[in-house]
């Protein structure tokens, strides 16, 4: 019985498993991790060329199933774990970077995909099962409908690339949306590094949640109308209208304005 609210929809159409496989194409020298392997329907087909596979299963009811289902595979690994909690980074043997694939739990795949996005160090990419309308937003570039913090944040760390949509046919039970597969592929070098990681978040965060209103409205506060002017990016335009580039370069000018910090130890303790 699937269960809710661990966001379960088993695959079990095997041209649709198949399909997977062969787009994440496994090595056996690889590092491979699954999220959320259920009963492991693509568990089975990786762990075929990859005896070594991981997985990270956080219902403990399933545990079992999979031990049993895979009692032929010593080293096949079952990390009982929430994913959203998991490092990743703690995998990582001699230095090789990690494959990560999963269909994922659609009620939490933009927080994981979140999460797994500050690992991106140590990935060497990802493949991943999602709803059709987040690999939209996984892509989308500048003006799209479906552009936003996902996207933007997706792929300052990554390129992105959606290989092909399932129906909902494919899984038991169906799920109500459309799905897709996409593949995260980490840079090597940043295309638009940012001097500072966290201001560059603020201000994405900060411009969608406004994301009707124009620069000038959604950034008051971080940046003037005369520092968007100085950049060349007109104050009139509205967030879902700027280039990941161009919110870099709004990050960095917010950051170097921002006061130097005071240095030493703070002694406030009246
Ligand atoms: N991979 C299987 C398949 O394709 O048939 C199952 C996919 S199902 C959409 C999502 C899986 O993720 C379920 O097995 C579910 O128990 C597991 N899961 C849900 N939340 C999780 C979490 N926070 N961490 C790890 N696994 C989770």
């Amino acid at each position: 019985q699937a269960r809710k609210r661990f966001g379960q929809n088993f695959l079990h159409d095997p041209g649709v498993i198949e399909k997977i496989v062969r787009s994440i194409n496994p090595k056996p020298d690889e590092t491979i991790v699954e999220i959320g392997p259920g009963l492991g329907a693509l568990t089975e087909e990786i762990l075929a060329v990859n005896p070594r596979l991981q997985v990270v299963e956080l219902d403990r009811d399933l545990i079992p199933v999979l031990r049993t289902k895979f009692f032929n595979y010593p080293e096949f690994e079952i990390h009982e774990a929430d994913a959203l909690k998991f490092d990743f980074a703690s995998l990582v043997q001699n230095g090789k970077p990690l494959r990560i694939i999963g269909n994922l739990p659609y009620n939490i795949s933009t927080p994981l995909i979140f999460h797994l996005l500050e690992q991106a160090g140590v990935v060497k990419d990802m493949h991943f099962m999602l709803q059709k309308e987040v690999v939209q937003r996984l892509a989308a570039v500048a003006g799209d409908n479906h552009y936003g913090r996902l996207g933007i944040m997706a792929q300052y760390f990554c390129k992105v690339q959606p290989l092909f949509e399932v129906g909902p046919g494919a899984f038991r039970p169906a799920p109500k949306v459309d799905s897709a597969i996409v593949r995260l592929v980490p840079h090597e070098t940043l295309p638009y590094p940012a001097k500072d990681l966290g201001t560059l978040q603020a201000v994405v965060r900060t411009a969608f949640n406004a994301r009707r209103k124009t620069l000038r409205k959604a950034l008051a506060g971080m940046v003037s109308v005369e520092q968007l002017q100085s950049l060349g990016i007109n104050d009139g335009l509205r967030p879902e209208n700027l280039s990941l580039a161009e919110f870099v370069q709004i990050a960095d000018l917010v950051f170097d304005s921002k006061p130097a910090e005071q240095s030493g130890q703070e002694v406030s303790d009246d």
